[in-house]
């Protein structure tokens, strides 16, 4: 496969002035990264501060009521509360290495950006976020713990004042301070070589939970199920089951309301080809090749493109990627919360909403593995909203 692409997808479609910045870090990702130093290194702030390895949680009620194995991979448990720090540790490590003293990112609900500021915090590193303006006024609550964890959070005033105006705000600054500055972009899209870097700090997920399942059944998932915004916690549990032929992998995209014609999150299943962000992907897109925007009930899952790898996967047909629609999302929370003891976030809910609401697809006694990539009570607020509690 052609460096930097998954099938026909992916690639560098960035300004010449970008090039430099990434294939330093391409460099770096083929030097220090596998170096038994780097691993070390990562693996010791994975365990000791992150929390890893998290749990794989059986899930009893659910299993019964279901008539097949449901078992759980407890990203939620992680600090910062989401899967999002195994990647921002391995980055703010990887910048640190090349000598760079501060980090960027871009953050739509703020998870990614809390997490790179307790990251850089942890390292010593100097933090930036840029968010929307939009997205500053709903997300307060992860606003002030990127301030309280000592990272500038700049308001992005452009365009549609969300998560695509803040990622063109921040590539726009790495071009001016790429000599002193990382660009810790927040999941497995961009352009290359990100989506295989994100992936790779990620894919700890799979390879810890397929040995967990092992160890704990004595044999493999038949079923693995992740849900899927720019794909980054999704790629992280099914790279390692891949190649795993008699492993089913199922992503699930974000439907919206369901109602004709409302926004949603689901590239792959509602999107054309296109370019977004620097790379050749699946969009949400009208007739003229705008983006259009993009809309959930989860603000995590709320990005109008997806990683390229996904749309390779989809296109070679080795994994089958779902909808969960926002009321069915809703409903799996409130049966995580009461059969299990569990508040998930309203992103993972949406891959144990696809189990629930076509169990009948699952064989009866198989064993489901789902990544719960987060936990929910950041996603108080809106539940209790939208359930009119
Ligand atoms: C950000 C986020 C997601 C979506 O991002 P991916 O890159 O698709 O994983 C999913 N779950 C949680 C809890 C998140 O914070």
């Amino acid at each position: 496969m052609k460096k930097g692409y998954f099938g026909r997808f992916g690639g560098r479609f960035v300004p010449e002035l970008l090039m430099p910045p990434l294939l330093e870090l391409e460099q770096a990702m083929e030097t220090i990264l596998p170096s038994p130093a780097f691993q070390n290194e990562l693996n010791d702030l994975l365990c000791n501060y992150a929390g890893r390895a998290t749990p794989l949680t059986f899930c009893p009620t659910l299993s019964r009521k279901l008539g097949f194995d449901v078992w759980l991979k407890r990203e939620d448990l992680l600090h910062t509360g989401a899967h999002k720090v195994n990647n921002t540790l391995g980055q703010a490590l990887l910048a640190k290495k090349m000598g760079k003293t501060a980090l960027i990112a871009e953050t739509g609900a703020g998870q990614h950006g809390v997490a790179t500021a307790a990251a850089a915090a942890r390292l010593g590193l100097d933090c930036t976020v840029y968010m929307g303006a939009e997205d500053v006024e709903r997300q307060s609550a992860n606003v002030r713990r990127m301030r309280l964890l000592g990272a500038r959070v700049v308001a992005v005033e452009s365009g549609s004042r969300t998560l695509k105006d803040a990622i063109n705000a921040a590539l726009r600054t790495w071009i001016a301070e790429q000599s002193t500055t990382h660009y810790c972009f927040g999941t497995a899209a961009g352009p290359a070589p990100f989506p295989e870097l994100v992936r790779e700090f990620q894919s700890v997920i799979g390879r810890e939970a397929r040995t967990q399942m092992l160890e704990r059944t004595g044999a493999l998932p038949d079923y693995v199920v992740a849900a899927v915004g720019g794909g980054s916690n999704a790629i992280g549990m099914f790279h390692a089951f891949v190649p795993d032929s008699s492993v089913t992998i199922i992503g699930v995209e974000a439907g919206g309301t369901g109602e004709p014609g409302c926004l949603n999150s689901a590239a792959i299943n509602y999107g054309r080809p296109g370019v977004l962000h620097g790379e050749y992907t699946m969009l949400l897109q009208d007739e003229d090749g705008q983006i259009l925007p993009s809309g959930s009930i989860s603000a995590g899952l709320d990005y109008p493109g997806v990683g390229p790898e996904h749309v390779h996967l989809h296109d070679t047909g080795r994994v089958t990627y779902g909808i969960a629609f926002d009321h069915e999302a809703l409903n799996a929370f409130q049966v995580l919360c009461h059969d299990e003891g569990i508040l998930p976030a309203l992103e993972s809910s949406h891959a144990v909403a696809y189990v629930l609401e076509h169990a009948s697809r699952f064989r009866p006694g198989s064993r489901v593995l789902i990544n719960l990539s987060g936990r929910g009570d950041k996603d108080m607020d809106i539940i209790e909203h939208a359930l009119g509690l």
